[in-house]
């Protein structure tokens, strides 16, 4: 039973960089947390000050109910899986899988039947002989994962665990460690760059950039209630289509206007833009929320076609509105469309986002 909670955690390296900021947490016991972000936005160091590799600057990080800022690595009940594996390659697997528990001194007896559980669990009866070289990378990765599994921790940390493997594998592996968490319900914390590994896998998702958590939420409200313009921009894909638009609200209809585009909005969205009449805003639209076709009044504008990419199972669409280049998805496949095409695009009413220009945060109704 352990649950993580950091609080005000900060690392500054050096006197000049501050990495991570005032970063407060909780996780609960055996929920999986995916923790995201751009190249350079903390997560990993975040990661690794939980798992003690990394001294922290200032603030608390618990596990269960021990305050464990100041306990080495080993002391900390945690197992972690890198993207390099970090198995011993002069090992078979079997003793790269027990090398954990002898050190504890664990009978031989208990190992075996430890590795034996965590080998059927990941498929890994058939390779327990064979040394690390010889095993492809997705196999590499299942022996690191067994690793951890067999010490039974209170806590499994996850350093972008996939990233060597090929996008096939990653799918494949995704699966496993979904299984596995739902197999052995341990608190496990993953850090990833790609938003579609921590949307599938993650209980919640915590989106960071610049040492700052932007966003908690469940994949469901992090993609519906984005927090804030970049995490509307960072969740999703493709990405959601950003438009300056000046907002119209004379009482009755409100509009929102971009040079080749002009909508008419309503309800929650009408509201919340009326303290903007006059003002620019930016709109933003998924392009999933985007089709062909006339749709409701007031929902549809011209667009050129520029780029028809044809996926067998649907077409997106690059084309240009104006001065904005717009991507609609879900195109049905059979759809006959080229490049120079002039077409009729409509959103989805009330599946549009808005945000205020300085703040970049959304636009809601007071
Ligand atoms: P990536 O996906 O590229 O690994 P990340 O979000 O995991 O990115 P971190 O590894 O946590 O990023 O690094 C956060 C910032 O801290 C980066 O700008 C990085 O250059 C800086 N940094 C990391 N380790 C050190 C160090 N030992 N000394 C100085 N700066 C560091």
């Amino acid at each position: 039973m352990a649950a993580i909670s950091l609080s005000k955690l900060n690392k500054h390296y050096g006197s000049l960089f501050h990495a991570v900021k005032d970063v407060d947490l909780e996780i609960a016991d055996k929920e999986f947390v995916a923790l995201v972000g751009p190249s350079g936005c903390g997560k990993s160091t975040t990661l690794r000050m939980i798992a003690g590799l990394e001294d922290i600057s200032s603030g608390d990080i618990r596990i269960g109910n021990r305050v464990v800022n100041d306990l080495p690595p080993r002391d900390r009940d945690i197992a972690m899986v890198f993207q390099n594996y970090a198995l011993y390659q002069h090992m078979s697997v079997y003793d790269n899988l027990a090398f954990g528990l002898r050190n504890k001194k664990t009978s031989e007896a208990e190992i075996k039947a430890a590795i034996d559980r965590a080998a059927g669990m990941l498929g890994l009866h058939e390779l327990l002989a064979r040394k690390p070289k010889q095993l492809s990378g997705g196999q590499q990765q299942r022996v690191a994962l067994g690793r951890c599994i067999v010490r039974n921790p209170e806590v499994f940390l996850f350093d972008e665990p996939l990233s060597n493997l090929d996008a096939k594998l990653r799918a494949q592996m995704r699966i496993e460690i979904k299984r596995l968490h739902a197999a052995i319900p341990t608190t496990s914390v993953f850090v990833t760059h790609d938003q579609v590994e921590a949307m599938t896998l993650g209980d919640r998702v915590v989106i960071m950039r610049d040492g700052r958590v932007q966003q908690v939420g469940t994949p469901l409200q992090v993609y519906g209630k984005p927090a804030n313009k970049f995490v509307a921009g960072f969740i999703g894909a493709p990405a959601m289509n950003f438009v300056n638009v000046t907002v119209r609200s004379d009482g009755g209809a409100t509009t929102v206007e971009a040079d080749g585009l002009k909508l008419t909005v309503g309800g929650a969205d009408a509201r919340a833009l009326a303290a903007y009449n006059g003002k620019p805003a930016i709109m933003g639209a998924r392009p999933e929320h985007l089709a062909l076709g006339e749709g409701a009044p007031g929902a549809s504008f011209d667009a050129h076609v520029e780029v028809v990419e044809q996926l067998g199972s649907e077409i997106l669409l690059e084309t240009r509105v104006g001065s904005h280049g717009i991507t609609v998805a879900r195109v049905p496949a059979e759809t006959v469309i080229a490049s120079g095409d002039r077409v009729r695009v409509s959103g989805q009413p009330g599946r549009l986002h808005f945000f205020d220009p300085e703040t970049e945060l959304p636009i809601t109704a007071a």
